[in-house]
């Protein structure tokens, strides 16, 4: 009787029937995960929330693991072709927080996970720990010298006998696309040799700098004491809780905020304070290292690999205190405690690419999830942070007063209508504006001159047939810059020399039309010749660290009157500052957006807010052509209550955030009528899906129309409810991928329809 078979499980040993199988997310727009086998030698490595490196679609990748399974093998599956890291990069903590970012916003996994880790971290350690293939001992000089090889063994050697210094493992796989066995196979033969490469780590970045001498916390005033105790109590619980901080400006939430951050840190938990981009100044970081001691910045102007070094720090539980712009509510810290978010009204804390994620909103999840205390501070409250917590959602902390005494700064309106305001000729600061301005100089003290444009023109027109410089690739007008005698599209960058005569007429002059800041600091040039003036805005502040130095140079008393955009608008505490000026508020209601109310009286009382932070008090002067505009009246006043019940009337009758929810479709293309064309299919496959309560309005054209050479369209949808809207962004994504040429994308919750 001739033997019997051995049962197959026998013949490959049990352990080979079953594989370790890891499905992959992978920072594309795919909807799916991708499963790859683990090879052994890396089992260790690849566990849930891992990267790893893996062949896809003919080039190395870098996504995360997240989810791991055994199972039977497969004919076609790829290897993982590196684990470039001992320990997971993402906890089941931020997994979670992934999977939320990806639903709520109708992103991939992997494209929330890239977001949640900055480029460097995913990045590195591929240097760290890589594998080098080279032509072994054994290797043949020609492929073809050698019989055996099976086809994907052959592709290997073939990519791999050219290359005198070996191939990186990863690149190898995916020129060769081949999983990682039949290296496995050569390397056995001596054909190949594997090597692992260390590259150095970074050494230590900015990081270690000098820590500033501590301060000592000054007596907190009677409301400043409440608002901390109520933190601490909160704390204290253990539970999740969110609050508002609801502080004028000047009132020393920020001291709020270094009690609240020192009662974590006695209860061994660590925080995040999420601050605008803006206010990201070593200025701001000081205040908090002089109180902590280990502190970590995470910002994307930082070196990559401070960047990456300073995550690792947080990861490995060695930081208290978290400061960053939006991306550091992913902060991988162990131990959360606290979430603050200061200026929690700011549009920088909403990315604008996929996945456009509102870092306050996950904030609040994210704590939720933690046990968290949250906080939410600002003086100008957004209208949906307001409107919950009038509703009693979340607990309200509010600082009436300005810390020390110091009085709210007194606020004028001047009407620029009022012919005895007018500036002469075609000056633009008027006779009040100016007349403070000379006594504030007189007194020797400082001035703030704030103008939301920049440049020296925000048009340039012809006088006969009214033709406008327009950029080519968009739909917006030029702006005129004295430098270099040029028109600028401030959308795209393109820049042209400003034509000898009108483009369309040929008349042989152009006129110049709405105020930047360069009209204003020749202006004061001209008008205060012994002022020393120093504009900022993104035209002068172009490299790296020209932002500190002008703050510091005016901290030290060396510049008098700082002019300038949005960037001088907030945060700024100088206490020399005995004017601020606000050159023409009108220019901020003049975008045709939902928020553009809401946005003037943020920047009007902030900006205003500028002024009187020291003992000798201050002054504000805001110009406008509508004295009588509720954002203007009430934003002098900072009368936030005022101006949200109106404010919040209107979003009821029209339909707006906070009382319906949001999202915007956006359809570009090359081609207009392919614009025209997809954005139609995009709405007509949402009316199919909407229940009807919800709104859908649209296709149209937007404000900006055309952006660097593509047409946009949007659709927006009206929801009452999250819901909704989720249940829409499963039908967007089920749609056919649009043909090349025309992209569509999302925005969940968005900022602005512009
Ligand atoms: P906000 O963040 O509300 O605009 P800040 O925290 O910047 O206000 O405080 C304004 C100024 O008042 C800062 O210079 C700060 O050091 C100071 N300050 C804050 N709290 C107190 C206090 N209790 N006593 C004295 N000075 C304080
Ligand atoms: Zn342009």
């Amino acid at each position: 009787m001739p033997p019997r078979d051995p049962p197959a499980t026998e013949l490959l040993g049990a352990a080979s029937t079953e594989q370790v199988h890891v499905g992959v997310a992978l920072d594309l727009p795919l909807r799916r995960l991708f499963t790859y086998r683990v090879p052994p030698e890396l089992a260790a490595r690849a566990g849930v929330g891992h990267r790893v490196v893996v062949p896809f679609r003919g080039k190395p990748r870098i996504g995360f693991v997240v989810e791991r399974h055994d199972a039977p093998p497969l004919a076609r599956i790829l290897d993982v072709a590196e684990a470039p890291d001992a320990e997971p990069l993402l906890t089941p903590e931020l997994l979670a927080l992934g999977r939320f970012v990806a639903r709520y916003y109708g992103s991939s996994l992997g494209e929330a996970l890239g977001a949640m880790v900055p480029r460097a971290v995913r990045h590195k350690g591929r240097g760290r720990r890589q594998v080098r293939v080279r032509a072994g001992p054994e290797a043949p000089r020609e492929v073809e010298d050698l019989a055996d090889l099976t086809p994907a063994q052959r592709r290997v050697l073939r990519r791999l006998l050219p290359e005198p210094d070996g191939l990186v493992l990863a690149d190898l796989l995916a020129a060769a696309s081949v999983s990682r066995s039949p290296v496995t196979s050569l390397e056995k033969r001596g054909l190949v040799t594997l090597e692992d490469e260390r590259v150095d780590p970074d050494p230590l970045g900015a990081e270690a700098a000098a820590r500033p001498t501590p301060d000592t916390p000054p007596t907190l005033t009677p409301p400043q004491q409440a608002a901390v105790q109520s933190l601490c109590d909160a704390l204290d619980a253990g539970e999740a809780a969110t609050f508002l901080l609801h502080g004028v400006t000047g009132s020393g939430k920020t001291e709020v905020y270094l009690r609240a951050l020192a009662h974590a840190r006695e209860q061994g938990r660590q925080a995040i304070v999420l601050v605008p981009e803006i206010a990201l100044t070593p200025q701001t970081v000081r205040r908090f290292r002089r109180r902590f001691e280990h502190v970590a910045v995470l910002h994307s102007g930082m070196t990559e690999s401070a960047r990456a070094h300073a995550w690792q720090r947080v990861r490995q539980g060695e930081v208290d205190v978290v400061i960053g712009p939006r991306s550091a509510v992913f902060a991988p810290l162990p131990r959360l405690g606290l979430v603050i978010v200061d200026e929690e009204q700011e549009g920088s804390f909403k990315q604008q690419v996929t996945p456009r994620y509102h870092a306050r909103d996950v904030a609040l999840v994210r704590a939720r999830d933690t046990g968290a205390v949250v906080v939410l501070g600002s003086a100008t409250p957004s209208l949906e942070t307001w409107h919950n917590a009038e509703r009693g959602r979340w607990t309200t902390l509010v600082l009436p007063e300005r810390v020390a005494g110091r009085s709210r700064p007194d606020v004028r309106i001047v009407d620029l209508g009022d012919p005895d305001e007018r500036p002469p000729g075609r000056d633009h600061v008027g006779r009040t504006l100016f007349a403070h301005l000379q006594e504030a100089l007189a007194d020797k003290g400082q001035a703030i001159l704030f103008h939301n444009r920049r440049g020296y023109a925000t048009s340039v027109a012809c006088p006969r047939c009214g033709h406008v410089l327009a950029c080519s690739h968009c739909s917006v007008s030029l702006t005129y810059h004295r430098s270099g005698h040029s028109a600028i599209c401030h959308l795209c960058g393109h820049g042209e020399r400003l034509p000898p005569a009108c483009p369309e007429c040929a008349l042989p002059t152009m006129d110049f039309h709405g105020l930047g800041t360069q009209t204003i600091e020749e202006e004061l040039a001209r008008r205060l010749p012994d002022a020393r003036v120093e504009r900022m805005d993104s035209d002068t502040m172009t490299r790296r660290g020209s932002h500190e130095s002008v703050l510091e140079r005016f901290g030290r008393g060396e510049i008098d009157v700082l002019l300038g955009t949005q960037m001088i608008a907030k945060g700024l505490d100088f206490p020399n500052v005995l004017l601020v000026g606000v050159v023409a508020a009108d220019t901020l209601l003049a975008l045709p957006d939902f928020r553009s109310a809401e946005r003037t009286f943020d920047l009007l009382a902030q900006v205003a807010g500028r002024a009187g932070r020291g003992e000798r008090g201050g002054r504000v002067v805001i110009q406008t052509r509508r004295p009588d505009h509720a954002a203007i009246r009430l934003a002098a006043d900072e009368d936030m209550a005022a101006f949200a019940e109106r404010e919040l009337a209107d979003r009821k009758l029209f339909g707006y955030p906070p009382h319906r929810r949001l999202l915007r479709v956006l359809v570009r293309a090359r081609d207009e009528a392919r614009a025209d064309e997809h954005a139609q299919l995009a709405r007509d496959a949402l009316v199919a899906g909407a229940v009807n309560t919800t709104q859908i309005l649209g296709p149209a054209a937007p404000l900006r129309a055309k952006i660097q050479g593509w047409h946009r369209r949007h659709v927006l949808v009206k929801a009452t409810d999250h819901r909704e809207i989720g249940r829409l962004l499963d039908v967007l994504r089920s749609l056919p991928r649009p043909p090349k040429g025309i992209e569509i994308a999302w925005d969940v919750d968005p900022l602005s329809l512009v």
